[in-house]
This record gives structure tokens, C-alpha cells and sequence, in this order.
């Protein structure tokens, strides 16, 4: 492995002035960079699929730990930088110029692969999204490390009853484990961000027995869609979900925020 110039050196090389509308936040320390890629477990000779690398800070601390990494970016102007990691690194970096969105990541890997992310919000849920409503599990993911604004982490490792538990708090936690890895101060990113951000670490679980995770989201959706009312009210547009409460024995005066998660399986069960 040849020595790597410092990551502020390599943005100036190469012009990579940050990009709002490709939300780029930097990270150039180095040690907090190696503390991301310690979250997923050993990474040695593991796939990686990496999403938005930009400048590579992250894609360093990331074949540094030993993963064999998919990096896909959407902005050309990083390519060149990213292509330096991959001759210092022989054999261990690919990379798909695109955007993640439209790529069809399965496609890319024999064996399960962990994921890891920074990346601008709307991106990085929509993602999410996706990851965790997969029809097959487990998924061809082994887990999601991702960053995310501190009030969404908040939101995907939410427990019932708390004014942050909505939908994301259920689809990141039916079938998953989802915990709050690591807060990130804001002043670590260049540009510094306006909020505050934290890590978000995934792993799958068990699949519940006879639920159709899309009628779990239809059911959330519903049910969190309007969540100051009553579930009698919410979950009107579902055809047999008030039914459905009664058999289980839910108070149908509940709010959606305040039911277990596994009511909102035992729900979708029978509703499946
Ligand atoms: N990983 C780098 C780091 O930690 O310093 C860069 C993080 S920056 C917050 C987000 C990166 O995601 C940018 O490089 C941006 O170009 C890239 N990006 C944004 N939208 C994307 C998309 N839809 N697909 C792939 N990459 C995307």
C-alpha cells in the first residue's frame, strides 16, 4: 500500500468544491473515518458496498479495514480521486459512476454485503426504504451502516411511545435490529452542516412468520398517516383492520405511536 496524500490535499487536486445539490458534506478526519468503518464488525476480505464515496475519506478507512468495496458515486468530477484509492489499494475498490437510486445493487455481488453511507438525506432514506421493505430475507444486505441527520437516526432506532416512533421506527425494527452507533458533531463535516448527525447500524433479523411486508407498510402508513387520531379513525381505509383490532385484543382508542411493534406484525398477520 503506498501512502495517501491528506484528503484536503486530494480535493484541491483534483477542484472538488462541495456540492449542495448533490448534498456534500466532507469528512477528512481520518480517525473518526476508521471509527465509521469499525462499526460493521471485521471487514477483511468482506464485501462493501459504499454509496456516495465523493473525495474517498470514508472508502480509505474502508479498504484500510481490509473490504473488498463496490463504491457507486453520481458526481464524475470525484472519479479521478476515487481511481487513485484504486491503484493504491490493487484489487480491492470497483466503481460505478451513477446514481445508487437506479442501480440495481443485488445485481453487483454474489454474497451478502455490507453497506455503508454518507449521504444526503432524501438519499439516504429513500434507501433505507428500500433496503428494509425487501422481499426477500433475509436481504442480500448483511447490514446498513448509514449516517443520517441526528433527528432521522432518532426517528429509525425510536421505541414506542416516545413523540419520534412513526413508520421508519417500525419498518427499521419489525424484522431488524437498528441501534444509534456513533453522534457525529457537525463541525466534523466540511462544509459543517446546519443539524447535528449521528450513525445508524442495522442488521436483519428474524422474518415474523405470515406477514406480507407490504401490508405492514400499508398498515403503518395508514395508521401513522393521521397519528393524533385514534386507530379506529386511522385505519378506517384498511379494509378489515378495525376487525382485526378487535380479534387481537387492541384498544381501538390507542394512538399509532403508542402500539408495540408486534401489534403492528400481529396486525399485519392477520390482515395478510
Ligand atoms: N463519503 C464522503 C465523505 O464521507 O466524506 C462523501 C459524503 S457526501 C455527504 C455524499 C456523497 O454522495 C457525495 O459525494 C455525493 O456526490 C454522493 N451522492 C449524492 N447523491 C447520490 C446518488 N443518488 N447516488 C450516488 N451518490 C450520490
Amino acid at each position: 500500500m503506498t501512502s495517501l496524500p491528506p484528503l484536503r490535499e486530494v480535493i484541491a487536486r483534483h477542484g472538488l468544491s462541495a456540492s449542495k445539490a448533490l448534498g456534500q458534506n466532507f469528512l477528512f478526519d481520518e480517525q473518526l473515518l476508521d471509527r465509521i468503518a469499525a462499526i460493521p464488525g471485521n471487514l477483511d476480505g468482506r464485501p462493501v458496498l459504499e454509496i456516495g464515496p465523493g473525495p474517498g475519506g470514508l472508502t480509505r478507512a474502508l479498504l484500510r479495514a481490509g473490504a473488498m468495496v463496490t463504491a457507486i458515486e453520481r458526481d464524475p468530477r470525484c472519479l479521478p480521486a476515487l481511481a487513485d484509492l484504486s491503484e493504491a489499494f490493487p484489487g480491492q475498490l470497483e466503481l460505478i459512476e451513477g446514481d445508487a437510486l437506479a442501480i440495481d445493487q443485488a445485481s453487483l455481488f454474489d454474497t451478502p454485503f455490507a453497506v455503508v453511507a454518507n449521504l444526503p438525506y432524501n438519499v439516504g432514506t429513500a434507501l433505507l426504504v428500500d433496503w428494509l421493505s425487501s422481499d426477500r430475507w433475509p436481504p442480500a444486505w448483511s447490514s446498513l451502516t448509514l449516517m443520517f441527520q441526528r433527528e432521522v437516526a432518532e426517528r429509525i432506532v425510536a421505541k414506542p411511545g416516545s413523540g419520534t416512533f412513526g413508520r421508519l421506527a417500525v419498518l427499521s425494527q419489525w424484522r431488524s435490529s437498528a441501534s444509534l452507533a456513533m453522534k457525529v458533531h457537525r463541525s466534523a463535516f466540511t462544509p459543517p452542516p446546519k443539524v447535528m448527525s449521528a450513525i445508524v447500524h442495522i442488521e436483519p433479523g428474524d422474518m415474523p412468520e405470515g406477514v406480507r411486508p407490504a401490508m405492514l407498510s400499508r398498515v403503518t402508513e395508514a395508521a401513522f398517516g393521521q397519528r393524533r387520531k385514534m386507530l379506529r379513525q386511522s385505519l378506517k381505509p384498511v379494509p378489515g383492520a378495525i376487525a382485526a383490532l378487535e380479534a387481537l385484543g387492541i384498544d381501538p382508542t390507542k394512538r399509532a405511536e403508542t402500539l408495540a411493534i408486534d401489534e403492528f406484525v400481529a396486525l399485519a398477520r392477520v390482515l395478510s
